[in-house]
């Protein structure tokens, strides 16, 4: 490594932004590019020392070592420049890419990769699912290390390409008349490795966290209903999207209600006089009780249906229905004066039927 200008080679001034940098390197990489340029030795030496330029003024802490102490106080941190051309795709594949359709890197430590989904599971009421609820949820999720920005290296220090594999993250075996590629241990393939790893996150980058979430339930969902908050999933790695959070809910059964889609059935116990009778019967609904009449001679499993007093429908409008089905509870452990009253309106049941109509008078006939 001799001693050269890193600003001159981009042909960029001392004060140069970032975007400025990555510009000027872009133009002449592509001017030297060797895919354009093949055999032409001078060109190579132009693309590897642009590139080497790049890799050193990109980084804001190499950046500050070269402008103090030059390339000598770089060699100090271990810095070592590129080896070769697969060397400098696989760690400007980014740059690359897209362009000519050349010097795309297999490397996949460039890729910007997407945050994985989350699943939460969460229990809700009846009620809840009726109504809406809001809620804030606590998500456990792997997030970026604040003590190193999401690194893996120790504040202070940064990533060096790895030896073992000169960067590109693949150790090459050969095996008889075959080369066989594995995934380099060092860096667990990524090309770079830590020397100095971050104590916070053990080098990964990432920590533990717990985030919270304010999540709003709509009304009318049910058991299997998934909602998807969109970007509250694990954050995405080099630049990648972050995953969505899908909450999955779980509605718990009411002691008295039963849902049948946007309806609710309900089964309402009646006494056989108020069968008879008719008249007015209270009815739970999920908004208090409701006063509803039935008519004289009720009969057992009939239902009676209140309108709009159902679930929200989730798609499309207005609400689904309660039925209310009627069962007629026979009187037991009766009282002496209730025994005298039953046994009185038997007596004038049966002389009626016998008068009148009646199933005992078409047996009569028949016989
Ligand atoms: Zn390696
Ligand atoms: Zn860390």
């Amino acid at each position: 490594m001799e001693n050269k200008d890193y600003y001159k080679i981009l042909g960029v001034s001392k004060n140069a932004n970032e975007e400025e940098i990555k510009k000027a390197y872009r133009k002449v990489a592509m001017q030297y590019h060797p895919d354009r340029n093949p055999g032409v030795h001078e060109a190579e030496n132009k693309f590897k020392a642009a590139s080497e330029a790049y890799e050193v003024l990109r980084d804001p802490q190499k950046r500050e070592i070269y402008d103090q102490y030059g390339i000598e106080g770089l060699r100090g941190t271990g810095f070592t420049g590129f080896r070769g051309f697969e060397d400098i795709f696989s760690t400007f594949g980014d740059i690359f890419e897209g362009f000519f359709g050349f010097g795309t890197s297999p490397g996949r430590r460039t890729r910007a990769r997407q945050g994985a989904d989350l699943r939460y599971d969460l229990k809700i009421s009846f009620y809840d699912a009726a109504f809406g609820k809001e809620e804030e949820i606590e998500i456990p999720r792997r997030g970026t290390c604040e003590s190193c920005q999401g690194t893996g290296a120790q504040p202070g220090t940064s990533a060096v390409h790895c030896p073992q594999c000169k960067g590109t993250g693949q150790i090459l075996r050969s095996q008889g008349f075959f080369t066989i590629s594995t995934t380099c241990g060092q860096c667990q393939g990524q090309g770079k490795y830590n020397p100095h790893p971050c104590k916070e996150c053990h080098g990964s980058g990432r920590v533990r966290e717990t985030k919270k979430i304010k999540i709003k339930v709509p009304p009318g969902v049910d058991s299997g209903s998934k909602l998807r908050i969109r970007g509250e999933g694990e954050e995405g790695e080099r630049g990648g999207s972050p995953g969505d959070l899908f909450i999955f809910l779980f509605v718990e059964p009411h002691e008295f209600f039963i849902r049948d889609g946007d309806d609710i059935v309900c089964r309402i116990p009646i006494s056989f006089s108020q069968a008879a009778l008719g008249g007015q019967i209270e009815i739970p609904t999920l908004n208090g009780k409701k006063n509803v009449s039935i008519p004289k001679g009720t009969e057992n499993n009939e239902m009676i249906k209140i309108k709009g007093e159902g679930f929200p429908r989730i798609r499309g409008y207005g609400r689904g229905d309660l039925i209310a089905q009627i069962f007629i509870k026979t009187p037991k452990n009766l009282t002496k004066r209730q025994e005298e009253i039953l046994r009185e309106l038997e007596e004038i049941s049966q002389k009626r039927e016998k008068e009148g109509d009646g199933w005992r008078k078409i047996l009569r006939f028949e016989a």
